[in-house]
């Protein structure tokens, strides 16, 4: 069985991924993951939060928004030098790419320049780039293209049909503008979705047929589980069971064969046997031993313990610049396997 690169799937044809038996399910996706990766490898990236809290729009998941009272301490944008060193001990730790995230519904010009600079300071390290700022037009995504930015991060969230339970200050067309302007800038496009936010089965299909039928599919596909917070309009809605994460990371690695599917927020939240189960069913990204924004993510030990146990190693650069970082990252996580070795390297 091939996996073909499809942009005309239908829900009937969703559905009928998540209804077959798990093991079904799970042996069709780790198939299709090895056509197109290499199967123990799994990509690493460090989020840092550039701009945290007081944002205008009003998601009903997020804390950042300015519309809900959830005690986040606001930053205002950080100075390039603080975010480039922020950056060059993600890389020490191991990270391949750096993201930075501001919480707003679109950069301001005023902002432009010290963005444009990030991006070039973080580039020179020999990290890829990724942005998440919120809403760009075709000048701004042409603009940061040219300073060097190689994925930038705009979520679908969910389906269209459940997307004005969620967001009502943005349209689910806004989102798909942007996704088209940063295409059409040529840089790589990170969007996925959360799940647990009270959407139904079929509202989980529709987000994976809305990115498996976007033009081109995004490299990146970030699959969130929701992390409820305090104070946010979500705080109470009921947990998603564990399988049906599982089988919707599945599902979205048979329909999105190329990219990579990252396992993102919500991670924290989940136990070893769940994320080993995530990596079978294809997912092979996962951001690595920071804050990821404002909510808990395992630390770096717990990770490269995790990697080690499951025979998991970072995935190699094809950046020859890159290879000692990865290297290093290596044997990290090699040293880690042996606790007195590794902890005398702190
Ligand atoms: S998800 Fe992004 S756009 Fe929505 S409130 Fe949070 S920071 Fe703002």
């Amino acid at each position: 069985m091939q996996a073909v690169v499809r942009h005309d799937w239908t829900l009937a044809q969703v559905n009928a991924l998540y209804a077959l038996p798990f093991n079904d399910l799970l042996f069709q996706a780790q198939t299709v993951h090895r056509q197109h990766f290499k199967p123990n490898e799994v990509q690493v990236s460090t989020l840092l939060s550039i701009k945290t809290g007081a944002c205008a729009e009003d998601c009903k998941y997020c804390p950042q928004s300015g519309h809900y009272n959830t005690g986040l301490e606001r930053e205002r944008l950080l100075e390039v030098e603080k975010v480039l060193t922020q950056a060059k001990a993600a890389k020490d730790k191991g990270a391949s790419r750096f993201c930075m995230g501001a919480a707003w519904t679109n950069p301001k010009q005023r902002d432009m320049p010290y963005i444009i600079e990030m991006v070039r300071g973080v580039k020179a390290m020999g990290l890829e780039t990724c942005m998440t700022l919120g809403m760009l037009d075709g000048e701004q995504a042409k603009t940061l293209a040219d300073a060097g930015l190689d994925y930038y991060n705009h979520n679908l969230d969910t389906s269209p049909e459940f997307y004005g339970e969620i967001i009502t200050t943005r349209t689910y067309q806004d989102r798909l503008d942007t996704l088209s302007h940063v295409r059409d800038a040529g840089m790589k496009v990170c969007c996925g979705g959360i799940l647990g936010l009270g959407e139904s089965a079929n509202d989980r299909s529709a987000l994976l047929m809305q990115l498996a039928n976007l033009p081109e599919h995004p490299q990146s596909v970030p699959i969130n589980m929701l992390v409820k917070v305090a104070g946010t309009p979500l705080e109470n809605v009921d947990d998603l069971d564990a399988f049906e994460f599982i089988r919707t990371i599945a599902v979205a690695r048979i329909m999105l064969p190329k990219s990579h599917v990252r396992l993102s927020a919500g991670r924290s939240r989940m136990n070893e046997q769940m994320q080993a189960l995530c990596f079978f069913a294809g997912a092979n990204s996962i951001f690595y031993g920071d804050k990821l924004l404002t909510t808990d993510n395992p630390e770096a030990d717990a990770d490269m313990q995790l990697f080690a146990k499951l025979g998991i190693t970072p995935e190699q650069r094809h950046d020859v610049s890159d290879e000692a970082h990865q290297l290093a990252l290596a044997d990290a996580i090699k040293e880690q396997a042996n606790p007195p070795l590794f902890h005398a390297a702190q």
